[in-house]
């Protein structure tokens, strides 16, 4: 028997806290009763600074549900900071530990599949979408773009795999010594390595309160997950400027040639072009090349990527 825990990033889900902890302990109890997993088994909320009141719901429910324990982050730090926040508490107890969202979006259903999997010997179980019919047309078409981007990047992805996964205690300890701060746990996964299987299965509606991931938090995971996973980004500006640097050679000969021919005719509207197409494309490089010394910047600094205020077993 294995000791499971579920892991689950809360940023002000008091509305679906109490529907969330109803059916994970019913679902976590029956696994339970099956012998599938341990009696020592436990879902572990992790309150990502919420300001409404997921903490003293989860207190709450750890008083009176053994199955319940809380992990309380000293600022509100992102989901993907939260998770591993999770992850690394679960490690020191559990064999495996799966992710899911607390709004329950992934379906509850299969997590004896995951366990299951991980008793046949594997270390990682990524949780796949069969597919994306309640996502809207925008965040399908977004999502495939990204997933074929970061493919041209040579990113490893786990198509249609979000953060809905099991990881053995061993994948845990080795997620451990990834220490970068700019986190796209779903790429890091991969490159662990291991062996690892898949578990289809349906994606829900959330069943109440709202996303705690707007558009703009969705283009700054992605473009983190690109920044931080490839440099390809930085030889494409190479190779920019490799090609802006014939085409102003050609350009010089063209000007030499109708200088020579008589033909020069005082060219202010190409200066001007010039300078406008060059500049434009000189700030986009700098651009770039700012993003990844920011990364760099924050890497040094070093700092912890979660302060745990409180812990509750
Ligand atoms: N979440 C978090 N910190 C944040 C934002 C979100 O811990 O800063 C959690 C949130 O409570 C939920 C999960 O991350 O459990 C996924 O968020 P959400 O369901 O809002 O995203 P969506 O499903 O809309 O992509
Ligand atoms: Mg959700």
């Amino acid at each position: 028997m294995s000791i499971v825990y579920f892991v689950i990033p809360c940023y002000n889900e008091e509305q679906v806290l109490p529907e969330t902890v109803k059916r994970l302990t019913v679902k976590l109890g029956s696994m339970i009763e099956s012998g599938i997993a341990s009696p020592e088994s436990r879902m572990l909320f992790v309150d990502d600074g919420s300001r409404d009141k997921t903490w003293e719901l989860i207190e709450g429910y750890h008083r009176e549900n053994p199955l319940v324990g809380g992990v309380k982050l000293a600022h509100n730090r992102g989901h993907q900071n939260a998770l591993l926040a999770g992850l690394m508490t679960a490690r020191k107890y559990a064999d495996c530990a799966i992710s899911l969202d607390a709004d329950l979006q992934d379906d509850i259903e299969v997590l004896d599949q995951f366990v299951r999997q991980f008793q046949d010997g594997c270390d990682v179980v990524y949780g796949v979408r069969s597919k994306r019919e309640t996502d809207t047309f925008f965040k399908r078409s977004t999502a495939l773009a990204f997933y074929r981007v970061m493919k041209m990047l040579g990113v490893d992805l786990v198509y249609n795999h979000a953060d809905y996964r099991l990881m053995s205690r061993r994948a845990l300890d080795a997620l451990a010594d990834y220490r970068e701060t700019n986190l796209f746990l779903r790429g890091i996964v991969p490159l662990i390595g291991f062996r690892s299987g898949t578990v289809t299965y349906e994606r829900h509606e959330r069943f109440a309160g709202e996303s705690k991931y707007p558009l703009k938090k969705m283009i700054s995971f992605a473009l983190d997950g690109i920044t931080s996973f490839s440099v390809k980004p930085l030889k494409i500006i190479a190779n920019l400027g490799v090609l802006v640097s014939v085409l102003s050679i050609l350009g010089l000969l063209y000007a030499l040639i109708s200088y020579f021919t008589g033909n020069a005719v005082a060219g202010w509207t190409a200066i001007v072009c010039s300078i406008w197409l060059l500049g434009g494309i000189q700030l986009l490089c700098i651009g770039v090349l700012g993003g990844y010394i920011g990364k760099i910047y924050n890497e040094v600094k070093d700092r912890p990527r979660y302060l745990i205020e409180e812990e509750l077993r």
